[in-house]
């Protein structure tokens, strides 16, 4: 501990804070909040910094409001990631090395263990619990648990049984992102790059051309009626290869990919595009075709030769144009197929002159496709002489007939051009057999989805739609995986669960996790979980005062009351936790509210590890100090918006808590009887707890820094303007600082434990009652008298600066009492239009004629400038301005160091007298 009487320094507290935040259930009302758990394969950075701090602020408040806040954490470790990793520095992969020993400083002792992937999980398991506690993280470390651990192992397998019982899992062969190099499937967890990428499913057209076919990949086979020729890449070369043993002709990246995809593929030689052009090919539904040289063909899509639909396709149409205005090929005109309103016979045309695009290498080719694609499917119809079936029928009858009859068969490929797995490898399409699915397509399942969202509490609002659609889309998730860290399907041990689906209902195991871990992990079956978890009793049940006492604490935490994640993980785990908790528990205990955050920018560019593009949350921490770099990740941006890191910016806000420290130490010497200015600022204090409050219950944290710091900053600098020379303030400026304090304690805990002491405060700040407003102190003439002076200040302030001359003299002249009349007359009129006729039907002010006039317009203009507050307040209360004047008169001529005087603009005699309206004197200064 730091010597007596110095101040407590951040290791002191860490040393408080213990065991401080084990939480209990008791007789309060509860509040459980939960963040995705980290998958700890490298050090944290400040964009995760933000996901943990952010919910902790909160937990920290609803604390403090009386709350009992369980806030746990965990780590997921399961999957092949961390075993990619430890493969490639098995290897030696400089990259992968350089990574971890330089980037995340990992030491060497510690790297050269790294060979295991278990090292890996444990050593940043450590470090994230370490750095997290550095940062003042409110945690119940006593429910930590990583994914592998024995116990819940054992409830995964229990819900595993619970979801197949229910029918919400199946077997079968489905396509899937897959690894050759790993040999596993991959989900977005075990991608260094293309996260996004969804797998597309394209039916091949087989050309026959000699003894060979030609199949191209189309996404719309129904335009086979309209191909007028195919397309290769003569700069590529092509392979004759025997396909279930079939001659075809494809790209050499296309056999590769057919052989993923259930299909015996031996290349048996070469074939140079060039030798393909001009060669003629031919399919029973469009007949004989030439085939012509395209640049834009790309070998690694698809079969890596596509058939030209010139009337329907922009890349089709202007690849033609490309070779026609060199001359060539001038016989082929493109074929029309389908109608669609609001275009003429060919649609491709007319997108790509539309767009005045010139070239089939301009990039706007893309656009032109996707906006004829989405006409005709959503719209157009096949034309009579092809059946007039609407495209989006006609799309799956003539692929089922060329099924059939002529060959086709499914080829699956990527929307996206590079994904590559975090061992560096590259990704393809696989078909797996015998693989485990959940059935998310299910569509009563989804019914329940949606409808319990209906009912939950989203932040922000927007991501509702977000959620809406995810359900909507979401297919079969292959859920099992060969290779990785992780819990055996119970029925079908080959199989190892993938790790977005053993991390689903974690929640409620966090309740029970410190018990769980000490039951030896064979007592754990499945009848145990029932009854934990879902009450459902039976015989032989073993510790069963154990259990009655877990099933009690269970009940008392669940369900949680929010879970926090950034948006990236709204369309699969955030998604997916809600199919998991809708199928296994009963309503009573389904999930209450999720806020979803954004995403972190560093100097303005996103945040990636794998790019290096990081500032690590422990070097912030050293360099900053922690409550700064939490005050500035939740007092930058609100949590759903974007932040930005920028260590400039960091550095103010370590100004801005010096500032804040030294203001609360100075209330400790305050000495004078409290005045007027006393109750100002107290007034002016209860308006700034209840937005403060407000702010929080709403998750709006950097709207509480506003509140909380930044305005009572701004107070307390008016509060010592205006007190006479040599006052130290009132001594309720101490009480005040206390307050103060607390509400800042959730954001810099470290900082106001520290004051908190100092200030005589007992026991811990983070457990102190967060301050209430206090109705009867807010004085709301004291608060409109003051804010009219500051801005008479203000305006005198810019005035001086404008003429640049010393001053000698400065005169207010306030409005007279007719002026007023009218400003309380458009301030409260409802119609701003008719206002003016009100007020000019009076006989006095007809009298005054343009001077009345003008005063209404020149009243609207600032009332409608003023803070909305601001102008309801005048409303109730128009505070006597030369009274008010006269009582400042000394105060404002200490500041400007003149003689200020004030007078009745009806009695002045100065020109400008005349403009002075209410709550705005005129103002001269001579
Ligand atoms: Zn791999």
């Amino acid at each position: 501990m730091s010597p007596p009487n110095s101040p407590l320094s951040d290791q002191d507290i860490l040393l408080l804070w213990d065991h401080a935040f084990e939480a209990d259930p008791d007789e309060r009302d509860k509040r459980y909040l939960t963040v995705a758990y980290p998958y700890p394969s490298g050090a944290m950075h400040v964009g995760h910094g933000r996901t943990y701090i952010a919910p902790d602020v909160i937990a920290r408040f609803l604390r403090m409001r009386g709350k009992n806040v369980l806030y746990p954490m965990a780590f997921h470790v399961t999957g092949a990631p961390v075993i990619g990793i430890s493969k490639r520095i098995a290897r030696g992969d400089t990259k992968a090395i350089a990574l971890y020993r330089d980037l995340y400083r990992v030491p060497p002792d510690v790297l050269a263990r790294f060979t295991d992937p278990l090292a890996i999980v444990r050593h940043f398991s450590d470090e994230y619990q370490r750095v997290m506690r550095g940062c003042g993280i409110s945690i119940d470390w006593r429910r930590r648990f990583t994914t592998v651990d024995p116990p819940y192992s054992k409830f995964i397998e229990w819900q595993w049984k619970h979801l197949r019982e229910a029918g919400h899992v199946t077997k079968g062969a489905h396509p899937v992102r897959y690894c050759p190099q790993c040999e596993n499937p991959v989900g977005d967890h075990d991608l260094l790059e293309g996260e996004k990428a969804e797998i597309l499913r394209f039916t091949l057209v087989l050309f026959r051309w000699q003894d060979a076919f030609i199949p191209t990949a189309t996404l719309r086979p129904e335009t086979v009626f309209g191909v007028t020729n195919l397309w290769v890449n003569p700069g590529v070369t092509y392979v004759r290869a025997l396909v279930d043993g079939v001659p075809w002709i494809v790209s050499q990246e296309a056999a590769r990919k057919l052989a993923l995809q259930d299909h015996v593929v031996e290349i048996e030689a070469e074939v140079p595009g060039t030798s393909l052009v001009d060669e003629v090919v031919s399919h029973p539904l469009c007949g004989e075709v030439p085939v012509l040289p395209a640049r834009f063909v790309d070998p690694d899509m698809a079969s890596g030769i596509v058939m030209s639909v010139p009337a329907h396709a922009p890349f089709d149409f202007r690849a033609l144009r490309d070779l026609q205005e060199e001359g060539r090929y001038t016989g082929i005109s493109p074929v029309s197929l389908i109608t669609v309103p609001g275009y003429g016979a060919f649609p491709a045309q007319e997108a790509v002159e539309k767009a005045g695009i010139t070239s089939q290498d301009d990039p706007r080719m893309e656009e032109a496709t996707l906006e004829v694609y989405s006409a005709e499917f959503a719209k157009g119809r096949l034309l009579e002489k092809f059946g007039g079936a609407p495209v989006r029928e006609a799309r799956d009858s003539v692929a089922a007939l060329m099924t059939e009859r002529f060959g086709s068969v499914p080829m699956y490929e990527f929307d996206t051009r590079i994904i590559v797995c975090r061992c560096g490898g590259p990704v393809f399409v696989k078909i797996l057999h015998d693989q485990w699915f959940l059935t998310y397509s299910d569509p009563a399942w989804k019914a329940q989805v949606t409808s319990h969202l209906g009912e939950m509490d989203l932040v922000p609002p927007e991501v509702r739609t977000e959620f809406e659609r995810t359900v909507g889309w979401l297919k079969d998730w292959a859920c099992t995986r060969r290779v990785g860290l992780g819990t055996r399907l119970p029925w079908d041990p080959d199989w190892l669960i993938e790790p977005l689906s053993d991390s689903t209902i974690y929640m409620a195991y966090y309740t029970l996790a410190h018990h769980l871990r000490e039951f030896p992990a064979e007592l754990l079956v499945p009848d145990v979980f029932e009854y934990l978890f879902l009450g459902k009793d039976s015989p032989d049940l073993p510790k069963r005062a154990k259990l009655e006492e877990m099933r009690r604490e269970f009940l008392y935490w669940y369900p949680y009351d929010f879970r926090f994640s950034a948006k990236d993980l709204i369309s699969n785990h955030l998604t997916f936790q809600l199919f998991h908790h809708v199928a296994i528990f009963p309503r009573d205990c389904l999930p209450k509210g999720m806020v979803v955050f954004g995403m972190g920018l560093l100097n303005g560019a996103k945040m990636s590890s794998s790019k290096g593009n990081v500032f690590l949350l422990e070097d912030a921490v050293r360099e900053f100090g922690a409550d700064t770099v939490r005050m500035f990740l939740v007092g930058s941006a609100e949590p759903w918006q974007d932040f930005d890191w920028r260590n400039d910016l960091v550095a103010s806000t370590r100004r801005q808590i010096e500032r804040f420290s030294s203001l609360v130490r100075e209330s400790l010497h305050a000495g004078d009887e409290p005045g007027a200015m006393d109750r100002w600022l107290e007034s002016r204090f209860q308006g700034h707890i209840d937005r403060a409050t407000l702010a929080l219950e709403r998750f709006q944290t950097r709207q509480a820094v506003q509140e909380a710091f930044s305005s009572i900053e701004a107070d307390l600098k008016w509060y010592r303007r205006r007190l006479p020379p040599g006052s130290t303030g009132g001594t309720s400026l101490r009480d005040l600082c206390s307050a103060w304090v607390l509400l800042l304690a959730p954001f810099i805990p470290f900082t106001a434990e520290r004051l908190w002491r100092e200030l005589g405060g007992e026991g811990l700040v983070s457990f102190a009652a967060w301050p209430d407003p206090a109705e009867e102190r807010v004085d709301a003439a004291l608060e409109i008298s003051e804010e009219l002076l500051s801005r008479t200040v203000e305006d005198i302030e810019s005035i001086l600066k404008i003429i640049k001359l010393a001053p000698t003299r400065i005169t207010l002249f306030t409005a007279p009492g007719w002026k007023r009349a009218i400003f309380s007359a458009v301030a409260s009129a409802e119609n701003k239009n008719t206002v003016m006729k009100e007020i000019m039907r009076e006989e006095e002010m007809r009298k005054r004629g343009k001077e009345a006039t003008d005063a209404v317009r020149q009243c609207t203009t600032l009332i409608h400038r003023l803070p909305p507050a601001v102008a309801s307040s005048l409303l109730q209360e128009m505070p006597d301005e030369t009274a008010l004047f006269r009582e400042a008169s000394g105060f404002l001529s200490r500041e400007f160091g003149v003689p200020v005087a004030v007078e009745d603009a009806e009695s002045g005699t100065h020109p400008r007298a005349s403009s002075a309206l209410p709550f705005k004197p005129a103002i001269v200064i001579e």
